[in-house]
């Protein structure tokens, strides 16, 4: 089989497409025939090397695939059937889906919703699960469309681009922040009403005027801390990234003067109940538009590329990788 390796030397990654040996594969009950994976940021910070995701060398990167089932001992799972998989330190600390063959716990499996196939499930991938998990968070928060808008920041990144797809369907007024005059055909394209520069979320007092009834951060430090004192009473922030850093340099204020939610959204460890929910979710509520005007299709030779470009915010919407 095929696989993205990555090794250390004098503590630098070396990412190369290499044959290996099945029998190299890690412990798991079930085998998947790798069909698509993606590339998310986290995958740009384990290739690259930018960030500490991979401790372990060498180590097969992807945080996330679709594909179909070759072999199983997990009773749940049966050759030949569709799955997907997102999260659970695959690609960080257990061998991922940049590869054409994983083995994997049957615990960590979704079986591919009815109306996706492996192609628009990764389209879809981490980021897209991730984004549906922050418009769950701020509709149990109680934020309605009639409440007024919705920020999404980072927003041509892959969280934010489905962020913004999903809400707009669902009827919400979007309002997208971004770095790049050059996503904005795109962000309109996706549903967002209104583009506003990142630099306008440089600097920020404790608290501003209100704004927004929620919000979606992909971002981070100085971008979620103007969010935070621009957020409407009661309204609810869905805060999962930190492409702009992770720090917070915010104040209380918000919070206790304006009864401001800050919901934390983590994809990597959602209970099964959860995932299949807003995968469920996902099938309904995604434009069938999303697919195409969102994926960058491209092979597992050229991931290194593609991961440097999403670390210098080069890239927009979901980059898919064709394994097979
Ligand atoms: P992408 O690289 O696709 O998108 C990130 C976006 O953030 C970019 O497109 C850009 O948008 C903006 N951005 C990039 N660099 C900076 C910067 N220096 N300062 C401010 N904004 C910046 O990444 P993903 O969408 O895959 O992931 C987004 C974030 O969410 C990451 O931090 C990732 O780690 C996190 N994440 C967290 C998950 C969780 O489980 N909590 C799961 C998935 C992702 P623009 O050019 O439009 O401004």
């Amino acid at each position: 089989m095929q696989a993205l390796i990555l090794e250390q030397q004098d503590g630098k990654t070396l990412s190369s497409v290499q044959r290996i040996d099945d029998s190299l594969l890690p412990p798991g009950d079930v085998t998947v025939d790798i069909q698509w994976s993606s590339l998310n940021y986290k995958d740009a910070l384990a290739i690259t090397g930018k960030g500490k995701i991979i401790r372990n060398f060498p180590m097969v990167p992807g945080i996330d695939f679709a594909g179909t089932v070759h072999a199983s001992d997990d009773p749940r799972f049966q050759p030949g059937q569709q799955v997907l998989l997102t999260g659970w330190g695959v690609g960080e600390n257990h061998w991922g889906g940049l590869s054409e063959r994983a083995r994997v716990k049957g615990d960590w499996l979704v079986p591919m919703p009815n109306g996706l196939d492996g192609r628009k499930a990764m389209i879809i991938g981490t980021a897209g699960f991730t984004a549906m998990l922050c418009v769950m968070a701020l509709e149990d928060a109680g934020v309605r469309p009639e409440d007024g808008e919705i920020v999404v920041t980072g927003a041509s990144g892959g969280v934010g681009s489905t962020a913004v797809a999903l809400l707009h369907k669902l009827g919400y007024q979007v309002v997208a922040v971004s770095g790049r005059e050059s996503t904005h055909d795109y962000l309109r394209q996706l549903g967002a009403n209104r583009i506003l520069p990142r630099d306008e979320f440089a600097e920020t007092r404790p608290l501003e005027k209100q704004v927004w009834a929620g919000a979606v951060d992909t971002v981070g430090d100085k971008v979620l801390a103007k969010v935070l004192a621009q957020m409407n009473y009661g309204g609810c922030v869905a805060a999962c990234g930190l492409a702009g850093g992770f720090a917070l340099p915010t104040t209380v204020m918000p919070f206790i003067l304006r009864n401001v939610r800050l919901q934390g959204v983590d994809s990597v460890m959602t209970p099964i109940a959860r995932r299949s929910a807003a995968w469920e979710r996902l099938v309904k509520d995604l434009p069938e538009s999303f697919y195409a005007q969102s994926a960058t299709e491209i092979t597992l030779d050229k991931a290194p590329q593609f991961a440097e470009a999403i670390i210098n915010n080069q890239a927009q919407g979901r980059t898919l990788v064709k394994i097979a």
